[in-house]
């Protein structure tokens, strides 16, 4: 052993929004971790990184509220009281109110940069926790009694467990030679931040235009909101050549008036899209969490909320293990994990793939399909209920700490 190795409890491949929750979280509960990323975290906080927002469901907050990140961040995040689900041309529009659940709002919207920073701080801010970034992996060993990875700046980190949070091109996971089923959706989505005159009113709006889903969603300040432009990928690289002006053309005709006169803030991003399922989440010392497991289309905002309910539910599992002082990669835990994981994550992949494939098309019987169906689900209150309570997170076998409950 080269004495500047590093011996840990569980290393961290990917230091991305699950990565280090993960890592802050299991460190919180005594577990010692190391996180790897090629990026430095200096990087991933940058302004032209990540302009995405994300849309957190109300048990994803539960669960940052546990780890301590809720805290540092609450500030600038953005309740969404209502969400208002169209389709063009027809307007028929499905409307779900947070009030009609209880107090709640139905979910808050973050924009990455700022779950970023927070995180940043909240790992400064832990014990037992180390960041080694940037690095690039050479090579992950792994045996049934231990598991080694090593770094290109020659140093190996030794430990129990690897947790693969390396993303949807997860490397870690195709060395361990585990498969992925899925598809390109040949669309992109396009993102960028608009200031609007109007208040939004803490209201997310999803409307289906012929190209595909365009979410108008709501941040801190009442006259900002984050654009995800669902566009042919044939197309994309078009809208993204386009000068500002040309560029706002677009989007404001897409927004239509209701925000009144609408502004570009920053930069634009574009994101392929896809559906990836890994054929199995473990395997000897090794496990796969967030977009390394699983990686679905944003239309109903939950990719990064399924990879919290991953980490969720590893927490359970491996502080208990820690507690009881067992071997943190010992098969059954990790079953357990698969089991409890997998199925949730493959529910919601077919369901945004559904709601994708019907909503992304102009065949004019499936658009009086749906639009039926639109109608339908907004005159039934006990369906729209249980679908609100999809978005909130608030369905199936929840992690305790998803349930707002102490771990070990
Ligand atoms: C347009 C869009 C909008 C979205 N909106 C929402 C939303 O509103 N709500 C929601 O819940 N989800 C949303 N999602 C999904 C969500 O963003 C992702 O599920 C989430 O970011 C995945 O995080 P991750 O940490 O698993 O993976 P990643 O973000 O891909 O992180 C992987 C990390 O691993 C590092 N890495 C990779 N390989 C290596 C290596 N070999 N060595 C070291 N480091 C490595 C990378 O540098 C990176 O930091 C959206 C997605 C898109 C595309």
């Amino acid at each position: 052993m080269n004495k500047t190795d590093i011996t840990c409890d569980v290393v961290i491949v990917g230091g991305g929004l699950i990565g280090t929750t993960l890592a802050c979280g299991l460190a919180a509960y005594g577990v010692d971790v190391a996180v790897v990323d090629r990026i430095t975290p200096e990087n991933i906080i940058s302004p032209d990184f990540d302009g995405r927002a994300s849309a957190i469901a109300h048990t994803s907050k539960v669960a940052l509220e546990g780890i301590g990140l809720w805290p540092i961040i609450a500030g600038e995040t953005q309740p969404i009281d209502e969400i208002r689900v169209s389709d063009r041309p027809s307007l028929m529009f499905l409307h779900y109110d947070h009030a009609d659940l209880g107090d709640n709002p139905l979910g808050h919207m973050a924009e990455n940069r700022l779950l970023r920073t927070g995180l940043v701080t909240l790992m400064h801010q832990t014990q037992g926790l180390t960041v080694l970034a940037p690095a690039e992996i050479t090579e992950v060993a792994r045996t049934e009694g231990r598991a080694a990875v090593a770094l290109d700046d020659g140093r190996t980190i030794n430990c129990q467990l690897v947790a693969a949070c390396d993303g949807r091109a997860s490397a870690t996971r195709t060395q361990a030679g585990i498969g992925v089923t899925g598809w390109t959706y040949k669309q992109q989505a396009i993102v960028t931040t608009i200031d609007h005159e109007r208040s939004h009113d803490g209201i997310a709006h999803e409307r289906f235009l012929s190209s595909g889903p365009f979410a108008i969603l709501p941040l801190k300040g009442g006259h900002r909101s984050s654009l995800v432009w669902t566009e042919k990928s044939a197309l994309v690289g078009s809208f993204m050549a386009l000068d500002d002006g040309a560029f706002l053309d677009e989007v404001a005709e897409r927004v239509g008036g209701f925000l009144g006169d609408v502004s570009l803030v920053g930069p634009r991003f574009c994101h392929p899209l896809g559906l990836q399922v890994a054929e199995r989440y473990m395997d000897t010392r090794l496990v796969l969490v967030g977009d390394a497991a699983h990686s679905i289309h944003p239309i109903a905002g939950q990719g990064l909320n399924l990879g919290l309910r991953d980490v969720a539910a590893l927490m359970d599992i491996l502080v208990d293990a820690k507690r009881y002082g067992l071997d943190l990669a010992h098969s059954a835990g990790l079953e357990r994990y698969q089991r409890w994981r997998r199925a949730d994550n493959l529910l919601m992949a077919g369901m945004t793939d559904m709601i994708n494939r019907l909503f992304s098309n102009d065949i004019a019987p499936v658009r009086m399909a749906r639009d039926l169906g639109l109608a339908a689900v907004n005159s039934m209150p006990p369906l729209k209920r249980t679908f609100m309570r999809h978005a909130m997170g608030q369905v199936g076998d929840l992690p305790k700490l998803m349930r707002g409950e102490a771990l070990g």
